[in-house]
């Protein structure tokens, strides 16, 4: 188990595929002054190897903090080098496009490199953990399957979930393990932000809600099944034992994820309960103190007007879900509101969170 107050002559080497993206930036810029975490490595396409960082991100850095001194300088590799990649980092986060992580996630963890991707490129393949810790941490046992399915001996892949879902699965989980969902209905309003840059042009969306996000439902309805499964000889079986449909829209407002929720259960919780176990709720990466958890992963709001994304989206470290407006409901049984910061908690800064579990559980050295 690992000292938390990390050891700083003993960090782990990190690289990031596809640094110079949105979703690299924001690592660079949340892994600044990590405890156990230092980017040492980063890797962008061909267009940008070979540069300095500051100079492939020149004119096109879209983070709120100055580029960290530690990354300006290091030289972008391409991602064909695997020997100068094992050479040079401990493990990768990856936050590669789809095609490409297609390609290159599978490579680096044969060559004995950990992948903690964001992509969702094997966010279904059988043996590959989709974990959102304080839910599924034990997943990460299939982790020595996977190794044996593939003959990798330290390599591996582990995935996060679609930024969508941060906004609801927790506190729908937490209800769930005592009380069972039998069917539920969400309707997400997303951010521009979860797009990527450009993203959707302005002229779409200014004064505007655009009912359809390529793919989203769908991942929104498959995702929590393999997230709440469970472990059954050499894969994860999907939980099929409830009903669920999504709604995603995308709504003018540039960070944060809300979700309207409606829910029914086997057996039907009260008030209290629900507000009960939603504050009293702590998980896996509370216990372990991990650097990036959230001390309260569910704050319930009691005002009538709250969550509110500009309000509530950067509570924690952006890594709490914020929920509010519980209430009976005339078709299932309650509804809530649900809200969490998409490009933190639901993309680079839970990728990190998930790379501190694997650290504390002793998968990376
Ligand atoms: P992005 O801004 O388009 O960045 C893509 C990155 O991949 C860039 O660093 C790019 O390098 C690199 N790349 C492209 N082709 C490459 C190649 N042939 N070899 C090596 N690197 C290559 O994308 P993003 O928005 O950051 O998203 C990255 C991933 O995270 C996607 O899979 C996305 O679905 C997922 N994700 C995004 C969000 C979000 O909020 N945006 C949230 C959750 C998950 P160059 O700069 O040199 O082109």
């Amino acid at each position: 188990m690992t000292n938390i107050s990390g050891d700083l002559m003993n960090k782990l080497r990190v690289g990031i595929l596809g640094a110079t993206g949105m979703v690299g930036q924001k690592y660079i810029s949340l892994l600044e002054g990590h405890p156990w975490f230092e980017v040492s490595y980063v890797i962008a396409s061909p267009s940008s190897a070979g540069k300095k960082y500051s100079d492939a991100v020149a004119g096109r850095w879209h983070m709120k903090k100055d580029i960290p001194a530690n990354a300006k300088n290091l030289v972008v590799a391409p991602i064909n080098d695997l020997e100068k990649a094992k050479k040079s980092c401990d493990f990768v986060f990856s936050a590669l496009d789809s095609d490409i992580a297609k390609e290159w996630e599978e490579k680096y963890a044969e060559a004995g490199i950990p992948v903690v991707s964001n992509a969702s490129t094997h966010r279904h393949t059988s043996d590959v953990p989709m974990i959102i810790p304080e839910i599924n941490p034990q997943h990460l046992d299939v982790l020595p399957i996977q190794q044996k399915n593939r003959g990798w001996n330290k390599g591996f892949i582990i995935v996060k979930p679609n930024c969508s879902l941060q906004s609801y699965m927790l506190p729908l989980y937490v209800l769930h393990k005592r009380f069972r969902i039998k069917k539920v209905v969400i309707t997400t309003m997303q951010a521009v932000s979860g797009a990527g840059h450009p993203g959707v042009s302005s002229f779409d969306i200014f004064d505007n809600v655009i009912p359809f996000i390529k793919g989203e439902e769908e991942k929104s309805e498959l995702e929590p099944r393999k997230i709440l499964g469970r472990i059954d000889g050499n894969k994860i079986a999907y939980d099929e034992s409830f009903e669920i449909s999504a709604h995603c829209n995308r709504v003018p407002v540039i960070d944060g994820h809300m979700a309207c929720v409606s829910a029914e259960f086997e057996n039907k919780p009260n008030r209290e309960e629900i507000l009960n176990m939603w504050q009293k709720f702590r998980g896996v990466p509370q216990e372990l103190n991990l650097p990036f958890a959230p001390k309260q992963p569910i704050i319930y709001r009691e005002e009538d007007n709250r969550p509110q994304t500009r309000l509530d989206r950067d509570k924690d470290k952006a890594m709490a879900v914020t929920v509010g407006r519980l209430r009976g409901c005339n078709v299932l049984q309650w509804r809530f509101v649900g809200l969490s910061h998409n490009t933190i908690r639901g993309a680079a800064g839970g990728g990190i969170l998930n790379a501190e579990l694997l650290k504390a559980k002793g998968y990376l050295k």
